[in-house]
């Protein structure tokens, strides 16, 4: 007989466990035991579920790669003796730590399932009771003996993504994830339904977890009439290592000469500047314009089709473990975990 699966409970914070706090009718986060109490479902499952709850859950919008670094840690600590992990976290920035944690966890040759919920557990008509159960499920699931989705993933809604590939795209709706340039890896209806070509394939390596993470990064969002000010202020950051430069369609951006000046001399400074597009979907073609032809001329790395959040986290990610810029550049240009079209 197959031996019972088992998986790792980490609890961040996040609506999933929130209440209405009865004084300022603010939504605060609660404690973990009571979270499981509303879910006596979890009992019926023939699966072992251990649980570990942070000290002081928190909403996500509090998320730092500190946190990130105990994550791994976590699970690197934990990872001979369970299945899968599932992480309940706050749904506004887990493509952030999705995506981060994809990065810090190499060879990863397990299921991490970042889940949450858009009403909190104890409500009537809320959605964490569906995006706990089946994440568990998931994080739990094999196949010939070895975990179906051994990679970082969110499940939410009824859809499994790989995640870094996912950004939020409501506030409001339980279909608040999307992966609009890369399929889901799984839907749940009557059955769950692994689209297994989509799906990385089981490492080769063992596990090696990541943590220097370099915070020198920002984020650089044109808009029509973006001031020289505006552009030189970020630019000019002191120890800044890097910056996503989001950019319009396909990796567009002005051609004024002083824009372009400001740019090239950044990179000469040592600044690496990674094009994303402003679009959820479609990709960065620097060339393809002529207003993105500069940026390639002068040195920027075009970020194909990743997401913002992925790309944020892979330039903290690979500047905190590389010193070579020449290094850096390559990788930036290729898919290392999933998260860009690329070889
Ligand atoms: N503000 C909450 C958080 O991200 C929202 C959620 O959980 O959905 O922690």
């Amino acid at each position: 007989m197959a031996k019972k699966s088992s998986i790792l409970l980490i609890y961040t914070g996040g609506t999933i466990g929130m209440i209405n706090d009865p004084i300022s009718g603010q939504l605060k986060p609660f404690n973990f035991k009571r979270l499981l109490d509303e879910v006596p479902e979890l009992r019926k499952f023939d699966i072992k579920i251990d649980t570990f709850s942070f000290e002081k859950p928190i909403d996500s919008s509090n998320m730092h790669p500190a946190i990130w670094i105990e994550l791994v840690k976590l699970i690197e600590k934990n990872y001979l003796k369970y299945d899968g992990f599932v992480i309940l976290h706050g749904s506004d920035t887990m493509a952030y730590t999705a995506s981060a944690l994809s990065f810090m966890l190499e060879n990863l040759g397990k299921p991490v399932i970042l889940t949450g919920s858009q009403l909190p557990i104890g409500t009537i008509r809320t959605d964490g009771k569906e995006n706990l159960i089946t994440a568990i499920e998931i994080a739990a699931a094999k196949r010939n003996g070895k975990p179906s989705v051994p990679e970082v993933c969110i499940y939410f809604e009824f859809k499994l993504f790989r995640g870094n590939r996912t950004i939020k795209v409501n506030a409001e709706h339980f279909r608040a994830f999307t992966s609009p340039n890369y399929p889901s890896l799984a839907d749940a209806g009557v059955h769950l339904n692994y689209n297994d070509a989509a799906i990385m394939h089981y490492p080769k390596g063992k596990l090696k977890i990541h943590t220097d993470m370099n915070l020198n990064v920002a984020v650089l969002k044109l808009f029509p009439g973006i001031t020289k000010e505006v552009v030189d202020a970020i630019l000019g950051i002191k120890n800044l290592s890097a910056i996503v430069l989001e950019t319009f369609g396909a990796g567009n951006a002005p051609t004024e000469k002083w824009f372009v000046h400001a740019i090239e001399k950044a990179i000469k400074n040592g600044l690496i500047i990674f094009n994303v597009t402003q679009c959820n979907a479609g990709r960065v073609e620097q060339g393809l314009y002529q207003t993105s032809s500069e940026l390639a001329r002068v040195g920027v790395v075009g970020g194909s089709d990743i997401t913002t959040e992925a790309a944020i986290t892979k330039l903290m990610f690979l500047t905190g473990k590389e010193k070579n810029h020449k290094k850096i550049i390559l990788q930036l240009g290729e898919n290392i975990r999933g998260e860009q079209e690329g070889k």
